[in-house]
Parts: C-alpha cells; sequence; structure tokens
C-alpha cells in the first residue's frame, strides 16, 4: 500500500453547506455564461416578458439579470437560496418537467462562488438579500415594481482555481451572447435587451416579443437571432411521427458552415446539445455535405413531457428520450423530405456573392466570342457523351423555355465548363462538371442499392501500381467488385483491373485506383461499411463525369439539365458546392443600373 493514503478510516461527516454548494457549482457553473443561462431560465420561468441582461468584464465582473416575473415573496428570500428549494416541481412528477428549472440548485451554486444580491417584489413590497461566498445576510427592504433582479458580481471569487478555467474576456462575452440569443430563441413571445457594461454602454441584442403564435414567433425569432440570410437559405421543415413535431428550418447545403455552431435545437421549448439529434442531422446531410462541413439549422422538437428526461446533468443542456429511434427517424426524413422538396434551390448568399463580386466590367466582345461554344456543333464533338445522360436527338426543335424547367433552355457552354441557360425569368449558369459528378453519384447509388451496378470488362487489364496501398485495396475487393471495379493482385505493390464501372465511361483505370487507395487509408477501418461506401462511390463518380474543357452540344447539355430537375438532390455536388446559379431578371437589371 501507498504510504501517503490513511489507513485508519476516519469519521463520517456531512459536508457543510458552502461546501456542498461549491461543488454542485462545479457542475451547474462551469462559467459566466453558464450563471447567465440559470438565470434567465429562472426569469423565463417566472413568466417575464422582458428580460434585460447586464455583463461586464465577460461575466467575470458583472452578471446582472432582471425580469417582470411574479417574483419573490420577502419570507422566501432566503429559501431561493437554499439549497434544493425550489418552487417548480409537484414531489412525484419528476418525468413531467415543464420548467426550465427544477433542481434547485443554480441560485445556491452561484451564490456559494460569487457576491449574490437578490432584489424581489410580489407586487406589493420589495426586499433585497445578499450572500457572499455562501454565506446569506438578512433579507432588507428595498424598492422595486414587481419582478426580479439578480446581481452577481465578483463570479468565482471563492473558488480561485475555477478562474484559472475562463477564457478572455471577449470569448466568454462571446459564449454569453450565444448562450442569450439560444434562450431568446426559445422564448419568442419575451422581449430580450443585452448589455455590455464599459464606459459607453453596448447593447449586444435585442429583440422586441414576437407577434403571432408560437410557430409565427419561433420563425420571427430565429429570422432576428439567425439573419435574414439563415431562412433564405434555408427549407421549412415539417413533420409530426407518433406524436413527436418537428418544425424549424434546415440550411441549404450549398449554404453549409465550417462549424456546427450554427445548429440550433430546441425540445419543448428548450435549448439543448444533443448527440442524438446532432447524430439524425448528420444522417440528414450524409450525401449532401462533406465530412467537414455543418447544416445550419433551427429545429424545434416537441412532445409530451413524459417522452423526454430532462434530469440527465445539471446543467440540463442535454436530454434522453424514451424512444430515441423515433426522433432518429423523425429528424432524418423530416429533414430529407424537406430538402428534397427544395429540389434545385442553391444558396441566394452565393449568387448575391457573385453579383456582388461581378462589378461592371468593360466590354471584351472579342473574348466573350471566342469563349462562349456558339449553338452549332463544335470540333472534338465525337467523342463519346460519357454517361448517364443520353443525348436527345441533335435536330430537336427548340422549345419555350417552360415553368417547369426551372433550369431553362441550354443556350450555349461557357469555356467548356459553364452551361449558360435561359428560363422563364432568369439566366441559369451549371457547372457542368459538378452537376454531372452529382448525377453519376445518384446513379451508382441506385445501382448499388439494387446489387446491380454494371461493369464494363476492360480490352486490356491495366497494371496499375500502388505500392503499400495494395493490401488494403485487395482486402476491399468483393465490396469493390459489388461497385462494378473488379481487381486482382498482380506482384508486389501492383493490382491489375480487369473491369470498371459502366457508368464511367472511359475513365483512367489507375487514376481511379489511386484515389481508391488514398480514400480508404484515409477512412481507417473505424467508419461504417455504409459511410465508407458512400465515399467510394462519390470518389468513382468524381472520375465518371463530365471533363472540365469538354465541349457539350446543345442537346447534350439540354439532357443534363433535365436530369437535374429530375434529380432532388442535384443542387449541389458532392462536395457540397453549387451545381448552379440563378440570375433573376430583377437582378440582372440592378446588375445594369436600370
Ligand atoms: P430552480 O430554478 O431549479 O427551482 P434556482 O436555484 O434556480 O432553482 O431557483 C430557486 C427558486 O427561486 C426557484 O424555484 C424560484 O422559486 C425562485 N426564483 C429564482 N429566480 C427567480 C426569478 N427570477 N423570479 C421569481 N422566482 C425566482
Ligand atoms: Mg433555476
Amino acid at each position: 500500500m501507498d504510504g501517503s493514503i490513511p489507513q485508519m478510516s476516519r469519521p463520517i461527516t456531512r459536508l457543510p453547506e458552502t461546501v456542498a454548494n461549491r461543488i454542485a457549482a462545479g457542475e451547474v457553473v462551469e462559467r459566466p455564461a453558464s450563471a447567465v443561462k440559470e438565470l434567465v431560465e429562472n426569469a423565463l420561468d417566472a413568466g417575464a416578458t422582458r428580460i434585460e441582461i447586464d455583463i461586464a468584464e465577460g461575466g467575470r465582473g458583472l452578471i446582472r439579470v432582471s425580469d417582470d416575473g411574479h417574483g419573490i415573496a420577502e419570507g422566501e428570500l432566503a429559501l431561493a437560496l437554499a439549497r434544493h428549494a425550489t418552487s417548480k416541481m409537484d414531489a412525484g412528477r419528476l418525468f413531467e418537467i415543464t420548467s426550465f428549472g427544477f433542481r434547485g440548485e443554480a441560485l445556491p451554486s452561484i451564490a456559494s462562488v460569487a457576491r449574490l444580491r437578490l432584489v424581489s417584489s410580489t407586487g406589493a413590497d420589495a426586499a433585497e438579500i445578499r450572500a457572499e461566498g455562501g454565506r446569506l445576510g438578512a433579507p432588507r427592504p428595498a424598492a422595486r415594481p414587481r419582478g426580479t433582479t439578480v446581481e452577481v458580481r465578483d463570479l468565482f471569487f471563492a473558488t480561485p482555481a475555477r478562474l484559472k478555467f475562463l477564457k478572455s474576456q471577449r470569448a466568454e462575452t462571446q459564449a454569453i451572447s450565444e448562450t442569450v440569443k439560444r434562450l431568446a430563441m426559445a422564448a419568442p413571445q419575451v422581449a430580450f435587451r443585452l448589455s455590455e457594461m464599459t464606459e459607453a454602454p453596448r447593447v449586444l441584442f435585442r429583440a422586441e416579443a414576437e407577434p403571432g403564435g408560437l410557430a409565427a414567433g419561433r420563425l420571427a425569432r430565429a429570422d432576428r437571432v439567425l439573419g435574414q440570410a439563415f431562412r433564405a437559405n434555408a427549407v421549412a421543415v415539417e413533420a409530426e411521427r407518433e406524436g413527436l413535431r418537428l418544425m424549424g428550418h434546415a440550411g441549404l447545403p450549398t449554404a453549409s458552415r465550417g462549424s456546427a455552431s450554427a445548429q440550433h435545437f430546441f425540445v419543448n421549448g428548450r435549448p439543448v446539445r444533443d448527440k442524438l439529434l446532432a447524430g439524425a442531422l448528420r444522417a440528414a446531410y450524409r450525401d449532401l455535405l462533406p465530412g467537414d462541413r455543418h447544416a445550419a439549422v433551427a429545429l424545434h422538437l416537441d412532445c409530451a413531457p413524459d417522452r423526454v428526461d430532462v434530469n440527465v446533468h445539471p446543467a440540463k443542456a442535454e436530454v434522453r428520450f424514451r424512444e430515441p429511434g423515433i426522433v432518429r427517424g423523425l429528424v432524418i426524413s423530416g429533414i430529407t423530405h424537406a430538402l428534397a422538396g427544395a429540389g434545385h434551390r442553391t444558396a441566394t448568399t452565393l449568387s448575391t456573392a457573385a453579383l456582388g463580386r461581378a462589378a461592371p466590367a468593360p466590354p471584351r466582345p472579342a473574348a466573350l466570342a471566342r469563349g462562349i461554344a456558339a449553338q452549332a456543333p463544335f470540333p472534338g464533338l465525337s467523342e463519346p457523351a460519357p454517361q448517364p445522360f443520353t443525348p436527345a436527338p441533335e435536330a430537336a426543335p427548340e422549345p419555350e423555355p417552360a415553368a417547369d424547367r426551372p433550369l431553362g433552355q441550354a443556350k450555349a457552354q461557357l469555356d467548356g465548363t459553364f452551361i449558360l441557360a435561359e428560363a422563364a425569368d432568369a439566366l441559369v449558369i451549371v457547372d457542368a462538371h459538378a452537376a454531372h459528378e452529382r448525377l453519376v453519384y445518384e446513379r451508382l447509388k441506385t445501382e448499388h442499392a439494387a446489387g446491380q451496378v454494371r461493369s464494363q470488362a476492360l480490352l486490356i487489364p491495366a497494371v496499375v501500381e500502388v505500392g503499400d496501398a495494395a493490401e488494403a485495396l485487395l482486402a476491399e475487393a468483393p465490396a469493390l467488385a459489388a461497385l462494378g471495379l473488379e481487381i486482382d493482385p498482380f506482384g508486389p505493390g501492383t493490382l491489375c483491373v480487369r473491369a470498371m464501372p459502366a457508368v464511367l465511361g472511359q475513365a483512367d483505370p489507375a487514376a481511379l485506383v489511386r484515389d481508391l487507395a488514398d480514400e480508404i487509408a484515409d477512412q481507417g477501418t473505424a467508419e461504417g461499411l455504409y459511410r465508407r461506401i458512400d465515399r467510394v462511390l462519390a470518389t468513382i463518380a468524381c472520375h465518371g463525369s463530365v471533363r472540365a474543357g469538354r465541349r457539350l452540344t446543345v442537346p447534350e447539355m439540354d439532357a443534363l439539365l433535365r436530369q437535374m430537375e429530375a434529380e432532388p438532390t442535384s443542387a449541389q455536388c458532392n462536395h457540397g458546392r453549387p451545381t448552379s446559379l440563378r440570375l433573376g431578371l430583377a437582378e440582372l437589371a440592378a446588375l445594369f443600373g436600370r
């Protein structure tokens, strides 16, 4: 035995209340933003219609939350600061919680690590009580209208170890701001104001009460918090399954973000960070976004309170669903349907950004004439059109742009890459390479799901050197064969490709096999087979798509546009980039200063 551990047992004693509170504080108030969260939640639970939050020094110097809620009677002020004292729970109904708070831990925890002043009025009289490092003073009369103000100064002064973990003032202020915005999205009928109290106080966030019912209010508040651009680049989600309701907005894949910070989930009006919901979201976007991109969403899930347990963690940010499978299915199908309905919409911010960059340029008619492939066939067209889009007859009459053809009528190809098309009220520009890649991918996926990827034997098997990757590739040979790619061992570090997926046309076997080797090396073995197959399909699709620079005939271009219209996911390529942009007549007019 290690000599430093005392062998003799010591008597068991109950921890003093201040110590117990500080231990609890470690979980409940991790940083200033968590104190703000608890205080604002208390104000919401008190039925406030207006909540004002003042902070200083990233919340470390000051956090003051004032509300116009029902207040606390003078005789209960001390109790509000006592541990496990709450007015929000019917004993025995722990599984049907409808308030934010229920544990009676927040105020005593904060009071134990800071200097706290609680002033409250139920409408008649007002009183205040102070606490410092957990030691309570006596209640005293005060003056204020109905409502409550909690003022917290010198947070964590009583627990210096915790202070060391705080980030910069700016980072803590940012975290507070995000916390307030999330709660503001959860409670659209309440007015919020967050101010930073420096020499010149600054309003960081403000929202008036949103008019209308809950659904309209949530929408309006999401717009206020996330900006109009969010909704303009998102689709409405509305779904229900066995009494669970999902509503809100899911961002278009082309408006994805580099981090998950724009993902807002609410369960019964409570902002949550939940692994199950985040996982379902990832699954819903799996085919539409590369792994390092994140969809922006604001989604509310509502259900009977006994179907979700909010008492998982003291900070109440995690939840546990009674029926996780139903929730996951609801989120995935709700988002998938909403996005499929969006068809060809790509992010408007992209068009707008592109327009912004389109500064008036001096006319260059000669260069333009050279760059644009006119409607007549060009030399080099003898190259067979790659599958899967089949060229329409060359002599097809030119139909009018129809309303059911949102991508319009192909007119010309620019720089061997972009298709210019005329839609009913817009100029549409399509990235032919990206669009075709997407279509090949979808085709491969469908064929693969049906277990019938068509394979084409090579006339002369291709011998490819792949070095160390040979073994890993050969280990996947059966899976690759199911994808139409047949490989055999040929010698040390060398493979022989006997057949390729037919959809790829004349793609180079060596380039494909090397890319797949990289892909397999990247994935390791931890990932699920489904995801791996998807990535492999995407890699294969990339090789089969229209090479940038290849000239297309007008019927080929039209065929591509029609196939894109028929394929709901075609608005972005496999890397989440848009495949088409629309310039509406109004945008064009604006561009020319009309
Ligand atoms: P909980 O919110 O879990 O009940 P708290 O420690 O946060 O625990 O608050 C303790 C009690 O103090 C609450 O149950 C409530 O009765 C009262 N209280 C706290 N803040 C407010 C407020 N802003 N307005 C009215 N009552 C409040
Ligand atoms: Mg509380």
